[in-house]
């Protein structure tokens, strides 16, 4: 390097050696000859912003068409999943939410409007885009050791337990059956057979202790009730379902990280909860709607294990060790 930054050393057979570079860290490998000169001869680029534009070229073409096709294919099945699984528990036909019509399958598979002209929700939409952009993610950098097939796999599963959660507050029983071979599959290829029993058994073990609380304190608030002459209903502050997603979990992310999960999704789900009733005081709606807005933890536990397996890099910026 020259006094004023310029980098005069181009010595593109250094390039194109498949070992990390040492200004960015990234690999040097399969950036064509004509292009490193452009970029970095020509426009005098710096050699990471050079190796950040080939990781560019050489992924885009592939991966945008390959990869668009499963993501949308994928945001359909957790859509429609999360549409006919908590009403019917099977492989139905799917009906419009707003009038009980059956959708026609043209129509469904399309994401067009029900035969009475109601649009699709606000939830489809959201999902398309949230399966697409994963597709691209896994395809680009699939979590290690699983690929980008078992990887997308996952995120359906993880896209469908998210919704029908955050929607009916319910952990469904065929969708823990599921998780359960699939955690214990995904689990043992991740990290082998101890670290996935050990994780399942882990959260198996941590949130029965939180649903025995979650009993104890449900029987003092009932008993309460009935002294004051209410009627007791049956609102479990912490479900049976939460349980076994977190022992399907514990297998996915494996012993110790189960740990963290389970840390950190109740504080993002306390985090959440403050700002949903900061939000409900300032709009003057607090003393209506506080006891109303009940928020599931299933998928604040989702989206700390999503953070585990897709963007392990993010989480070790926010975890010190
Ligand atoms: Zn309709």
């Amino acid at each position: 390097m020259k006094p004023n930054g310029k980098i005069i050393d181009v010595g593109v057979p250094f390039l194109l050696q498949d070992t990390p570079n040492p200004v960015c860290g990234l690999p040097n490998k399969n950036f064509p000859v004509p292009a490193m000169n452009i970029t970095v001869d020509l426009h005098e680029e710096r050699r990471c912003i050079a190796n950040i534009i080939r990781i560019i070229m050489n992924s885009m073409s592939m991966t945008l068409i390959l990869s668009i096709l499963p993501g949308l294919i994928a945001g359909w099945l957790v859509n429609y999943l999360a549409d006919v699984l908590p009403a019917t528990r099977r492989f139905s036909q799917p009906v419009c939410p707003q009038c009980g019509t059956p959708f026609r399958w043209p129509d469904y598979l399309l994401l067009r409007s029900c035969q009475n002209g109601h649009s699709r929700t606000v939830r489809v939409w959201v999902v398309q885009i949230i399966l697409l952009a994963a597709s691209i993610i896994t395809w680009i950098e699939p979590p290690s050791k699983l690929g980008y097939f078992l990887g997308m796999i996952l995120a359906v599963y993880f896209g469908v337990v998210f919704v029908i959660d955050l929607e009916h507050r319910l952990i469904l029983h065929p969708t823990s059956i599921f998780g359960a071979i699939l955690g214990l599959i995904v689990g043992m290829i991740a990290h082998g057979i101890q670290p996935t029993l050990l994780g399942g058994l882990g959260g198996l073990l941590i949130m029965l202790a939180f649903y025995g609380l979650g009993v104890l304190f449900t029987r003092i608030r009932t008993k309460r009730m009935l002294a004051l002459g209410q009627e007791a209903d049956d609102e479990e502050a912490l479900g049976s379902g939460d349980v076994i997603l977190v022992t399907i979990l514990g297998c996915i992310v494996g012993w110790p990280l189960i740990w963290l999960c389970l840390l950190y999704g109740i504080l993002l789900g306390g985090l959440v909860s403050l700002l949903i009733v900061l939000w409900l005081i300032i709009s003057g709606r607090y003393k209506t709607s506080a006891l109303m807005t009940f928020i599931p933890y299933g998928p604040y536990f989702i989206t700390t294990a999503v953070l585990v397996v897709y963007f392990p890099k993010f989480l070790a910026l926010i975890v010190p060790d």
